[in-house]
């Protein structure tokens, strides 16, 4: 079988960063799984579905013309990479992710991205729904203080404004709805590997993460 190396944690954890650099070390596919939700989230807020309305939301799930191309993702033709990123579609994402259809809609489409030689899988539900037959599973934690700081270096270093207060209450409600939701809440799978990052580099996670892999 196709290896999957399934990496979950919660909001600004780190995963997105060492997925990345774990599939380009192993030459493996990557799949960003928030990036799916966002971009669903991107369209809905677009055409102005709203989230009350399940059924059209889970239909732009389902014929999101999604292109993943190098680091780059696209809608149709327009690069939407740095659009997904904006809080105001991360916030969108997660209400949406609680929606069991699309959750239903986009699970085909994840599995989908598991080719030869392998897959490094990044998300929320990677190693316990889309993925539990995977060969290593991560789950990255690291303390809100820490990712909140996180962010707010990379909110500054983008030349955004940044307020520690505020993004620690939004990191504590998106990881309150990410936890607490019926279908697929955030929880380590059972032979998931605990990683806490918060006194680590993204350097010495990828290691860590390649060493469990190896053995
Ligand atoms: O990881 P990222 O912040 O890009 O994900 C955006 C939102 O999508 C998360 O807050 C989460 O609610 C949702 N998500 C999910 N399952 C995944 C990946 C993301 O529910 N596998």
């Amino acid at each position: 079988p196709i290896p999957v190396i399934a990496i979950d944690g919660p909001t600004a954890s780190g995963k997105g960063t060492v997925a990345a650099k774990v599939a380009e070390r192993l030459g493996f596919h990557l799949l960003d799984s928030g990036a799916l939700y966002r971009l669903t989230a991107l369209q809905a807020l677009r055409r102005d579905v709203e989230l009350r309305d399940e059924h059209g939301i889970a239909k732009l799930a389902e014929h999101l013309p999604a292109r993943f191309v190098g680091g780059d993702i696209f809608l149709n033709n327009e690069n939407v990479t740095g659009a997904i990123r904006a809080e105001e579609v991360g916030n969108m994402a997660s209400k949406i992710a609680a929606l069991p259809t699309v959750r239903q809609a986009l699970y085909a489409l994840q599995l989908g991205f598991r080719e030869t030689p392998g897959l490094v899988a990044d998300g929320r539900d990677m190693g316990t729904v889309i993925f539990p037959g995977a060969k290593l599973k991560v789950f990255l934690t690291a303390s809100v203080e820490a990712r909140a700081g996180r962010r707010y270096k990379q909110l500054i270093d983008k030349g955004f404004s940044a307020n520690m207060d505020d993004l620690l209450k939004d990191l504590k409600e998106r990881d309150e709805r990410d936890t607490k939701r019926t279908i697929a809440p955030l929880v380590p799978a059972e032979d998931a590997h605990l990683l806490d990052t918060s006194e680590m580099s993204a350097a010495e996670a990828v290691e860590q993460v390649l060493a469990w892999y190896a053995h």
